[in-house]
């Protein structure tokens, strides 16, 4: 028999929850995608492809299946010529995360979460796309509550009044909302508030779980997400792209390849198709949620760059025992530098020529 479904607070309020996110990253990978355009067809085209990464996602541990709505919304449909697909590509991912959600692997259900994000048409002081903007997030919002989300995730944005806008439109439903915000590598939202101060204020408007995602790696993430919790009270969320930033490139949008790099990518920066070998390690992941969750960060998980084996990295780091628990590393076996007995005693001694 299922268990019974507690909501997003109640699980907070008794330890860390996982959220997967970086659908568009690992989709590309994945081969349904174009890079560079980045218009979540998926869920038209390949729904198969959506599902078994929501699956090798909640596998891996995350509690929360978000819908892959990021980037479908009116405006982008309309750079593609395609609008007349935005509600059904809506309608079809958020069924598909839905279908997951409530077939989970453990006993209880998972989240199902609806997602809005930015639109990049929003303008500082001028209404005319800052409506626009306003009725892009209502549809989108509208349709997640038909289809019987759970929570609702406004993520990615960089100019604070555009997360205050998506915050109003969430909040109206009712549902439990997750907010949070992706600032630029002059560390302050485009309207030129602070990141520490945006948050503050989407607290004081009511978001239920508020931190950051996306843009910056653990490096350039963690510093503000300790600020930032000295002075909410409500739940945060922290998670960041799987890549090294650094003080002098804290974004992954210009981020060099100082690594050696032998072949130059056909356009200016390594984003978004040669970060690969900024990679971080899945320790360094790990090492993110450990810290994280130790400043009273419950909403873990990473964004672009995330793979199955790092959200159950970040899982394991904070104590969660998941079903892909059953694969974690066992070098014990490895057949030159496992200490198994049965390893021949020659082969073991060739590891520091091998
Ligand atoms: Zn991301």
């Amino acid at each position: 028999m299922s268990q019974k479904k507690r909501n997003l607070i109640e699980r907070l309020d008794s330890g860390p929850v996982i959220c997967a996110e970086g659908f568009l990253f690992e989709i590309e990978k994945r081969g349904y995608m174009a890079s560079g355009e980045f218009v979540p067809m998926v869920s038209l085209e390949n729904p198969e492809a959506l599902e078994n990464l929501h699956r090798d996602f909640q596998h891996a541990g995350s509690d929360i299946v978000q819908a892959f709505t990021y980037n479908g919304h009116r405006e982008k449909m309309r750079v593609i010529g395609k609008e007349e697909l935005l509600e059904p590509l809506n309608r079809a991912a958020l069924k598909i995360a839905k279908k997951v959600s409530t077939s989970p692997i453990g006993k209880e259900p998972n989240l199902m979460a609806g997602n809005i994000s930015n639109t990049n048409i929003w303008k500082q002081g001028d209404k005319k796309p800052q409506l626009e903007v306003e009725k892009m997030f209502r549809e989108m919002v509208g349709w997640a509550v038909d289809e019987g989300a759970d929570i609702l995730i406004g993520e990615t944005f960089y100019y604070a009044e555009e997360a205050y806008t998506a915050l109003k439109v969430m909040k109206e439903t009712g549902l439990p909302s997750v907010i949070t915000i992706a600032p630029y590598g002059e560390n302050i939202m485009r309207d030129g508030v602070s990141i520490l101060d945006t948050c503050k204020e989407l607290e004081q408007r009511g978001g239920d779980v508020v931190g950051m995602n996306c843009h910056r790696g653990p490096n350039t993430m963690l510093p503000y997400l300790k600020e930032i919790r000295k002075k909410l009270k409500c739940h945060m969320a922290g998670l960041p792209i799987t890549y090294r930033t650094t003080d002098e490139h804290p974004t992954f949008f210009n981020l060099p390849d100082n690594n050696g790099c032998s072949c130059h990518t056909p356009h200016e920066t390594t984003f978004p198709t040669a970060l690969d070998p900024m990679q971080c390690s899945r320790y360094e992941i790990g090492q993110f949620a450990k810290e994280a969750y130790s400043l009273g960060i419950n909403y873990l998980g990473v964004c672009c760059g995330a793979n199955p084996m790092l959200i159950r990295e970040t899982a394991e780091a904070v104590g969660l025992m998941v079903p892909a628990s059953k694969y974690k590393e066992n070098m014990k076996n490895h057949y030159m530098f496992g200490k198994n007995k049965r390893i021949p005693q020659h082969i073991k001694d060739y590891r520091s020529k091998a």
